[in-house]
């Protein structure tokens, strides 16, 4: 019988998120008149995200540029074009300028951050180690793009062998050993990264590593209150689609602290699980609608009455700058 729910704070959205979907929403909008807006690559990695501006607001996600000329012939486009909140490397900027599309950047900026500093380390002549969990991942492609001659991907530590295009930290090879910088994924597990850079430092001891770390401030405090609420409860409930890395970290930390359970929303809760349980911790990705947590606290409201619900924790408080339109000759003169 569940007594009572932990709801960690902060979860759910983050501020790249927030600023990336208010920018899709509003330009969809504003293009409205002129046809559909086209967003490259799932504007942010949760398929309820994608499916409301699908169907509410006529948005066309693509994978790839090469996508659109088939869309062209069963919808009108409105010429402009939204780049996730992931990123995107040089190339695909510059190719949809090419197209003559208006771009919409809505990259989170400390992803944008990332990329400077890849730029700015690969004109000085150093290798670039990029820890990420996989080479398919989007924001790990973006940043690959700035510099793909001085870049050498690397996998965490304890993830070895999953992508066979990630280098292993423990015998990479770089050029130059006096001229190295590591870089990161913004959404990895903070523990893991920590200890793949100092394995790096060990190999390196030239290594530059950033001023800040690249690992995000949602993805570590959604982390650090997981530590905290997982020996308060005997079940964790982890509110994330499956290609949420930042989601997915949570969920295996979850895993490695107590019982812990990956759900998309309420729909996937079985009453089984609760079987024995009286504390239940919830928390959400970065890109996870609050909507979907609460449904999962009604469905347990539902089923266990009495049910005690804490909020635990401090919300954050940032917020990011909205992108403006970028007229194709801009990008294009941006980068001649
Ligand atoms: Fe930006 Fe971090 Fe949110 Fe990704 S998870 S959009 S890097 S704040």
């Amino acid at each position: 019988m569940v007594e009572r729910v932990y709801l960690a704070r902060p979860r759910g959205f983050c501020a790249g998120v927030v600023m990336a979907i208010r920018a899709v929403e509003r330009a969809a909008d504003a293009y409205r008149a002129q046809g559909d807006l086209v967003v490259y690559h799932q504007i942010v990695h949760n398929e309820t995200v994608v499916e409301r501006l699908r169907r509410e607001k006529r948005v066309h996600f693509v994978e790839d540029l090469s996508e659109v000329e088939a869309l062209k012939k069963r919808h009108r486009l409105a010429g402009v074009i939204v780049f996730s909140a992931h990123g995107v490397p040089p190339s695909v900027r510059e190719e949809a300028a090419r197209m003559g599309f208006t771009a919409i950047d809505a990259t989170c900026p400390l992803v944008t951050k990332v990329h400077t500093e890849a730029r700015r380390y690969a004109a000085m002549g150093y290798t670039i180690l990029l820890i990420g969990d996989s080479a398919e991942h989007q924001e790990v492609k973006g940043t690959l793009g700035e510099a793909p001659e001085h870049t050498i991907l690397v996998a965490v530590h304890t993830q070895v062998g999953k992508d066979p295009r990630l280098a292993d930290p423990r015998t990479v090879e770089v050029p130059d050993p006096e001229k190295v910088l590591v870089l990161t994924q913004t959404t990895l597990s903070v523990d893991d990264t920590d200890a793949t850079i100092e394995i790096l430092k060990r190999r390196f001891p030239k290594l530059v590593t950033p001023a800040r770390s690249d690992l995000c401030y949602a993805t570590k405090n959604r982390q650090d209150q997981v530590k905290r609420l997982a020996p308060l409860v005997d079940l964790f409930l982890v509110l994330s689609s499956r290609h949420s890395s930042n989601g997915m970290r949570l969920y295996e930390l979850a895993r490695q602290l107590t019982r812990a359970r990956r759900i998309d929303g309420p729909k996937d809760l079985e009453e089984a699980w609760f079987e024995g349980v009286r504390q239940v911790g919830i928390t959400s990705a970065a890109s996870t609608p609050e909507d979907l947590v609460q449904g999962t606290v009604a469905w347990l409201e539902e089923r266990f009455p009495g049910l005690e619900v804490m909020e635990e924790g401090e919300w954050e408080k940032i917020q990011f700058r909205e992108p403006r339109p970028l007229p194709p000759e801009a990008v294009l003169k941006a980068r001649s």
